[in-house]
């Protein structure tokens, strides 16, 4: 988890880079009937036209690219940023995050200058 200190200075840019790392944005039981609204779909219709099942075998993910980033990235932006899923909306606070996003590289390189001793596993 990271610390306090870096969670209260982080301030996202809206790059997108991490709507474009590999793996799966998983979906809660409450993210489907909001993201289905928002699109003007039944929840059926969103869960056949833009998901699939996640390699745990027990829950939905959203489709992906063929580079592998989120079917929602438009360019840097999220298309469903409003409604995005808990795993978006909660990144980077209740992630166990050790490298990738450029903010967070910025602000855990400054406080390793402060003090080399912080951010140890
Ligand atoms: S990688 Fe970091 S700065 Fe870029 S969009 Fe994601 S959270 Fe924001
Ligand atoms: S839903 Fe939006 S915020 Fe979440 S990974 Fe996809 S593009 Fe990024």
């Amino acid at each position: 988890m990271l610390n306090q200190e870096i969670l209260n200075q982080f301030k996202c840019s809206g790059c997108g880079e991490c709507c474009r790392w590999g793996g799966s944005v998983l979906l809660t039981d409450d993210d489907i009937p909001k993201m289905a609204a928002h699109l003007g779909l039944s929840e059926q219709e969103f869960i056949d036209e833009h998901t699939r099942l996640a390699p745990n075998r027990k829950q939905l993910a959203l489709l992906d690219q063929a580079d592998g980033s989120c079917a929602f990235l438009k360019g840097d932006r999220c298309e469903v940023y409003e409604v995005r899923p808990e795993q978006c909306s909660s990144f980077p606070y209740a992630w166990s995050v050790p490298a990738g996003c450029p903010e967070l590289d910025k602000l855990l390189a400054e406080q390793k200058e402060i003090d080399p001793r912080s951010n140890k596993p």
